[in-house]
């Protein structure tokens, strides 16, 4: 059992030290032939017809596509069973299914066993033997453990090679900003820092001064990105560029590179070890912004290494081809993108990144679809034809003319669409029946106030003012926030900006102050509890908030993670004091208004004792309806269990609201549910009129507000709340869209 153990554990070890995914597998292959003696070792994954394509196998010839359809031979019948099959003699079996490319006929015996996740069948282990034995009971039994955690491997290769066995030409990823585009492959990644090998430096001054002279030249090939991209867009990503200056104003960074020059090696090997050093402390954070940012410490190492070649706008710049262009690297940088004139620029793909990399932040600034952590594109060369599916994260290479001509026509729609919501900017969300509600956005990097604005947002629902907090290496000073804060706040003149008190803890950590040895994170130091017990932190935090709406006056405070009176009553208190000393101090300050973000389940029942000390709620639904459902937010392995409009979550939001009403104090939702069209339509059907979401979904809320009708919502709800299963809730709201023609706003 031990030796059992240790080679389960040997493999998946050895597993996850490979990078590439096609790797994986033949290692996954091949030490199971190895560790149980058997001759073939294949592993089979699912396509979306349930067909079984053949991924890798140590003994089946597999040169051309081996696809076995749904539910038939041997392995689709251990995947429909969800059960094993162990046979002395496959070719006996009334289910055999011959496939001759294989030539599986050398082999007699059988053993399959599925790779289940999340109750799916992911796909078949099979093992096969020439002799005509079954599998042994402990090799059986080391086939099921091993398969138990290979599923977990395989749904988890972020972006599989298996793509290119699944689909002809379709590789899978994550979205990053919304849209189609097609246009020719403009491939990234000439100068990878990574790929330097380190050499001996015999004159260390003078490389260090090289050093000193490539940051100099670097910061000013910045500025030019900077005017080149343009005023209007440079101003929405400035943030990206600030934080660029920043790395290359920072001295850690400076004297690390230094001091390997010193210790011998030429400058590119100083630049690669730094680089390295100081991407992989971020990628090792917990909180997915700032592990997001080693990217852009990544790029900037790239950044400099091409500068360093004499690369930079002022030297030699590749000829760019004509026509639409799809950027198309490892990691896209904003750099890589103002090398691209606006008009050519159609979608970007990165190889590497997520959601919240930098680039995606560009790529909706811009309104050019993009595609994140494809892995890789296999053939791909410079110029070829390329489809992105921005919406819903997926990259088509070669596109034939009939799916290309689907995805023109699907652009047309998409133009259309757009037009549509642009030319409902300035209205008013109103439904059919005249219900006005009010649609605000969320931010937290300067970066995204203009997109905010450009999307007729009434103002800022929920200013996250960790991000601030994040993206340095210490606390920012009162002075320094007053700087951030007065910039949203004026951005927003004669419209609410709810800003929210410092919310760490839980899954946002601040590199410089970490909250460690919780088991329990998510219950533990967050939000106000940890601000609260860190009150100097609160003070200058409100004084600044105080501070920057001075004569702007548009400020609302926002209390995150409240469950009890007596942090309502200190903070309030907290407020005065500020409020008093400033004062004294000679600003006129203006006791902004403060409401709670209703986010802990205990905060419900107390609601009606604290109207009276409150001016509004915000209700907070990615936290309430994780500690409404137990379910992590963040935790992919039960990712699929978590659903906002779960009827557990609507009936407490209902009560919410109720009580809120009766107490004659507004309620507004700020979480993502706030971005569901289905869960929206609930929403307004509540009673709920002030919602707030990203820039990016704006339009399409406003568009679905006005075209319901508050009676038609009401209906759905209430035969909503009779329901006790997610499902069936969804179907009742989608039919409801459906029946009104808005079925393209779901996606
Ligand atoms: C929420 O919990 O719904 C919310 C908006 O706050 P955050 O996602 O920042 O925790
Ligand atoms: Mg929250």
């Amino acid at each position: 059992m031990d030796k059992v153990i240790l080679e389960l554990t040997r493999i998946t070890q050895q597993v996850g030290l490979v990078d590439s995914p096609a790797e994986q597998m033949r290692l996954i292959v091949d030490s199971i032939c190895e560790a149980i003696h058997v001759d073939v070792c294949s592993l089979y994954r699912a396509n979306a017809d349930g067909d079984m394509v053949l991924l890798a196998s140590h003994g089946l010839d597999s040169d051309g596509k081996v696809l076995i359809p749904a539910g038939r031979g041997l392995v689709g019948l251990v995947a429909t069973s969800r059960h094993p099959l162990n046979l002395a003699e496959a070719a006996s079996h009334e289910e055999y299914l011959y496939l001759p490319q294989t030539r599986e006929e050398r082999y007699s015996s059988f053993c399959g066993v599925p790779l289940v996740q999340h109750g799916e069948v992911l796909g078949v282990l099979v093992v096969q033997r020439v002799e005509p034995s079954k599998l042994e009971p402990e090799a059986k039994a080391f086939l099921m453990t091993l398969a138990a955690q290979l599923a977990f491997i395989v749904a988890n290769i972020p972006a599989l090679e298996q793509c290119a066995l699944l689909s002809d030409r379709q590789s899978k990823g994550i979205r990053g900003a919304p849209g189609i585009a097609i246009g020719s492959a403009y491939l990234l990644g000439g100068s990878e820092l990574q790929t330097v090998s380190d050499r001996r430096c015999d004159n260390i001054e003078l490389e260090v001064h090289h050093w000193h002279h490539l940051l100099e030249i670097t910061r000013e090939d910045i500025r030019l990105e900077r005017c080149a991209l343009g005023e209007d867009l440079a101003g929405s990503v400035a943030g990206i560029f600030d934080a660029y200056d920043m790395l290359l104003a920072d001295q850690p960074l400076i004297d690390q590179v230094e001091q390997e020059i010193r210790g011998g090696h030429w400058l590119p090997w100083a630049l690669r070890v730094s680089i390295q050093y100081f991407a992989e402390l971020f990628r090792a954070m917990d909180d997915p912004y700032l592990r997001a940012r080693h990217e852009d410490i990544l790029h900037l190492g790239n950044k400099l290494y091409e500068v360093w070649r004499g690369r930079h706008l002022t030297g030699k710049i590749r000829q760019l081809p004509d026509g639409p262009l799809v950027l198309v690297g490892r990691q896209v940088s904003v750099s890589d993108i103002a090398a691209i004139p606006q008009g050519q620029l159609a979608g970007i793909v990165c190889l590497e990144g997520s959601t919240l990399s930098h680039v995606a932040v560009v790529a909706n600034a811009l309104g050019a679809p993009a595609v994140m952590g494809v892995g890789t594109l296999p053939g791909l060369q410079d110029g070829d034809l390329l489809v992105v599916d921005g919406n819903v994260g997926q990259v088509f290479t070669h596109p034939g003319s009939v799916l290309l001509q689907e995805f023109r026509q699907l652009i047309e729609q998409q133009d259309l669409l757009r037009h549509q919501l642009d030319s409902l900017r300035d209205e008013p969300a109103i439904t059919l029946d005249g219900t006005r509600v009010t649609l605000l956005t969320n931010t937290g990097l300067l970066a995204d106030i203009s997109p905010g604005l450009k999307s007729g947002a009434e103002g800022v629902g929920l200013y996250r003012t960790e991000i601030p907090f994040m993206i340095r290496d210490s606390f920012p000073t009162e002075d320094e926030q007053v700087q951030v804060y007065r910039a949203v706040l004026s951005a927003y003149q004669g419209k609410p900006v709810y800003m929210r008190t410092l919310d760490i803890g839980g899954d946002k950590q601040l590199p410089y102050f970490p909250v460690r040895g919780e088991e329990n994170p998510a219950l533990g130091w967050r939000g106000i509890r940890f601000t609260l017990d860190n009150i100097q932190l609160l003070m200058s935090q409100v004084r600044a908030m105080v501070r920057a709406a001075e004569g702007i006056d548009n400020l609302r405070i926002l209390v995150p993670m409240v469950s009890s009176t007596y942090e309502i009553d200190r903070f309030r208190q907290l407020l005065d004091d500020a409020c008093t000393q400033l004062l004294k101090e000679g600003c006129p300050a203006l006791r902004p208004q403060v409401g709670v973000m209703l986010e802990v389940p205990a905060a419900i029942s107390q609601l009606r004792f604290w109207c009276r000390k409150i001016d509004f709620i915000s209700i907070g639904s990615n936290d309430l309806s994780q500690y409404l459902l137990a379910l992590d937010r963040n935790n992919p392995q039960v990712g699929n269990r978590y659903d906002h409009v779960h009827p557990a979550v609507l009936h407490e939001i209902n009560r919410v609201v109720n009580i809120a009403r009766e107490c004659n104090v507004p309620v507004s939702l700020c979480g993502e549910m706030a971005s569901d069209p289905a869960a929206v339509v609930l929403l307004v059907a509540m009673g709920i009129r002030s919602l707030s979401m990203s820039a990016a979904v704006l339009p399409r809320i406003k568009w679905l507000v006005r075209s319901i009708s508050l009676p038609e919502a009401r209906d759905v709800l209430q035969r909503a709340l009779e329901c006790d299963d997610v499902g069936a809730i969804r179907s009742l709201v989608n039919e409801m869209l459906d029946a009104n023609e808005l079925t393209a706003l779901v996606h």
